[in-house]
């Protein structure tokens, strides 16, 4: 029996193409809750959250201040009292559906987006929900992810908060009222983008960039006016086609380094996650994704860089004029982006100060670079990594092991695979103990391309050969998960914390010298942050893929998590996860003393699987449908890790409606949308068959 995440993995890639579904000294530290900032969402603007470091009560920006280090300095909360926390409240919601949003918390009041990208804003102290705002989502998009709906936050300025859609849709929100202020398409809806991202706002600019690389388009951050929704400026990572002229001078550079006629498969370097500012540079960096499609040979033959693919680059806020860019993986090939968190610190290094940005990348390096002016000055790999030997300090690229590069052929097993070493799971850097905490996993894949690669519209290309993975029998490697405790002075381990299972959630440090993590069991844990050890866990029914955050209202300090799985592991691997931690997406608040409880998990699941006289040909042919159509959302295991229903247990009634479902999309508003366009009611019958004859098999297997 083929098993753990690589199975899911190669099955990830089977149905690829067919997808349905520095701190300040003078912080505030130790006893005392510092006094109240005076104000509300209405005054956060370039001053107040130019201040955010010292603003130890909210949390108003993605990683807390625009540095991105998710460390907070409260400390009511600490490693000696923390045994005593419990849950102050919970908000749930209506759907399993995943997030991995960071909230925000200005004066009392927490902001995000929950599932289906709805926006709320909660009582930060009591939960009660104060209003929510549906931007009315096309849930049929779901098809043009790669991992679900899921959503990683939003951005508060002058009174409104700012998030993006899966359709592409930047929203403003009046913060006080919950009413829409304005919005703006900001991808082509006629081209499979979508953000998953959350925007920042910049000196008065909303920020957002897009997703889709999987999907053959061409990544861009675009900037528009925080009060008005006016465009203000717009920069591309990869080029377009020549012939049409170029956006920038940086995309006349960028050109140079693609061969062929790259244009036509869009390219990608899609900008799906990070940024980070520094207002005192006055640079704004972009992290960016992977190209479209992944093989450099098909997407540019005879070489190249292939700029801005898997890079970080800086810009002015102003009007987006670029300044430097540091390539990580020049000619990226196997699914890396530099989308990862930028943290912005200054480290003390073979004794000057440096102001420095690091980032865990998914291809395994970590890299730490003079922000001033993109130099490298270290990289060392926190997981085992075959790509790339190490990266040249002198010239800044890693030097590739030409043995595992590949081919048409044969597949290379490289380390770490498409799901990452580490993605947007955040990190966080604490200044107290001058580490790095990094949510990390080991990833194996077996990479090869395919002879005759056709590149399609409104579609998956991600241009892997999945039978040679087959054949290298991938699925037999083994992954790994581990918070790792990192010093970035001299770019190596410290200490680490093993975890069963390798999807673990974002980190949170604070002033306590406390860690926060969701754990991939199902828990939250709270470590000493100075040495790793256990003070605090609780089980809280589902995963927790998103990350930590700290506040303070009314004198008390509270730990919040947006709880809930998300991502391509859980939804694809189901059984990989905790399956049997499927509680609906919550956010859950803690504080010392909190006495709530959360509801009993449900339970008392029956079998109610319907008898069919199926021949071997129709399962095999609903078990090729199955893979095609509905193995993305639904899992291998006919589970998703709780994201959307099991469909071993599926009821009577379900099993009844079974067309209706899937023919008439009369599950829709839960984002099981018709599939008439693809599927008819033959096809929908040999599907239904393979569902109930595969359950009986996997629940005859497992009991
Ligand atoms: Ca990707």
């Amino acid at each position: 029996m083929l098993h753990g995440p690589f199975r899911y993995l190669l099955t990830f890639l089977l149905v690829a193409g067919m997808a349905a579904c520095g701190r300040d000294d003078g912080a505030p530290q130790g006893e005392s809750v510092p006094a109240p900032v005076q104000g509300s969402v209405a005054d956060v603007d370039a001053e107040r959250l130019a201040q955010a470091a010292n603003d130890a009560n909210n949390w108003m920006t993605h990683g807390r201040t625009y540095a991105e280090e998710r460390y907070s300095p409260l400390a009511l909360i600490d490693e000696h009292n923390v045994r005593t926390l419990g849950l102050a409240w919970y908000w749930e919601s209506d759907s399993t559906m995943g997030t991995e949003a960071t909230p925000l918390v200005v004066d009392g009041v927490l902001y995000s987006t929950s599932t289906w990208n709805l926006l709320h804003a909660i009582d930060a102290a009591t939960g009660e929900e104060l209003w929510t705002y549906d931007p009315a989502i096309d849930r049929d998009w779901i098809r043009y992810t790669c991992c679900g709906t899921a959503n990683r936050g939003v951005a508060v300025w002058e009174g409104r908060v700012y998030f993006g859609t899966i359709d592409g849709r930047l929203v403003a929100v009046d913060a006080a009222t919950g009413k829409l202020a304005w919005e703006v398409q900001t991808t082509d809806p006629t081209k499979p983008y979508s953000i998953t991202g959350a925007p920042r706002v910049v000196k008065g600019k909303a920020v957002i960039g897009n997703s889709g690389a999987e999907f053959g388009v061409r990544g861009y951050v675009t900037a528009y006016d925080a009060a008005s929704g006016e465009q203000a400026w717009r920069f591309y990572i990869v080029p377009g086609n020549p012939a049409d002229g170029y956006e920038s001078p940086a995309m006349e550079m960028a050109a140079a380094t693609w061969n062929g006629e790259w244009w036509k498969y869009g390219g990608g370097g899609t900008a799906w996650d990070s940024f980070s500012f520094d207002p005192d540079l006055d640079l704004l960096y972009i992290g960016t994704g992977n190209g479209s499609p992944w093989s450099r040979d098909i997407r540019s033959p005879g070489g190249g860089d292939n700029l801005f693919l898997c890079s970080i680059i800086a810009v002015r806020p102003d009007d987006g004029e670029y300044v430097w860019h540091y390539q990580a993986v020049p000619g990226e090939n196997w699914d890396y982006n530099c989308t990862q968190q930028m943290t912005l610190t200054e480290l003390e290094i073979g004794g000057e100060k440096r102001k420095v940005l690091m980032q865990a990348a998914k291809s395994g390096f970590f890299y730490v670079l003079d922000r001033t002016n993109g130099e490298l000055i270290s990289a060392n790999n926190f997981v085992p990594v075959t790509w790339a030997s190490h990266v040249d300090l002198g010239t800044g690229r890693p030097v590739e092991i030409e043995e595992n590069l590949y081919g048409v052929e044969e597949g290379k097993r490289v380390a770490p695979g498409p799901m990452g070493a580490h993605v947007w799971h955040s990190m966080s850097y604490s200044p107290d103990t001058g580490l790095v905490y990094i949510p990390a996993r080991e990833d194996v894949w077996s990479y090869s391309r395919p002879a005759n690669y056709e590149h399609k519209e409104m579609s998956w290309n991600i241009s892997l050969n999945p039978d040679a993975a087959v054949a290298e029998g991938v699925m037999d490697f083994v992954t790994k998960g581990y918070l790792l405790a990192w010093d970035p002075i001299t770019n190596s381990e410290k200490w680490r914390i093993n975890y069963e299972r390798d999807w673990n959630g974002g980190v949170l440090t604070t002033a306590g010298n406390l860690l926060v993590q969701g754990a991939a069991d199902g828990r939250l844990a709270i470590y000493r942050a100075s040495d790793g050890e256990l003070l605090w866990d609780m089980p809280i029914q589902t995963g927790a893929t998103a990350a930590p955050i700290s506040y303070a209202v009314h004198g008390e300090q509270y730990i919040a998590i947006a709880a809930g799985w998300s991502g391509a592991v859980p939804i694809l691997g189901g059984g990989g996860t905790t399956p049997t931690h499927n509680a609906p997406m919550r956010f859950l608040a803690f504080k010392l003393g909190g006495a709530a409880k959360l509801p009993e998990p449900a339970g008392g699941r029956a079998l109610s699987l319907p008898d069919f006289d199926a021949s071997d040909e129709t399962l095999e042919q609903g078990s090729a449908l199955y893979v095609e159509i509905c193995q993305t959302c639904h899992g291998i295991n006919l589970v998703s890790g709780g994201m959307t229903p099991d469909l071993r247990y599926m009821s009577s009634e379900t099993h009844e409606q079974f067309q209706a479902i899937v023919l008439g999309g009369s599950r829709s508003a839960q984002g099981m949308s018709s599939f008439a366009d693809r599927l008819d009611s033959g096809q929908v019958d040999a599907i239904h068959a393979f569902i109930v004859s595969e359950a009986r098999r996997l629940m005859d297997g497992r009991r």
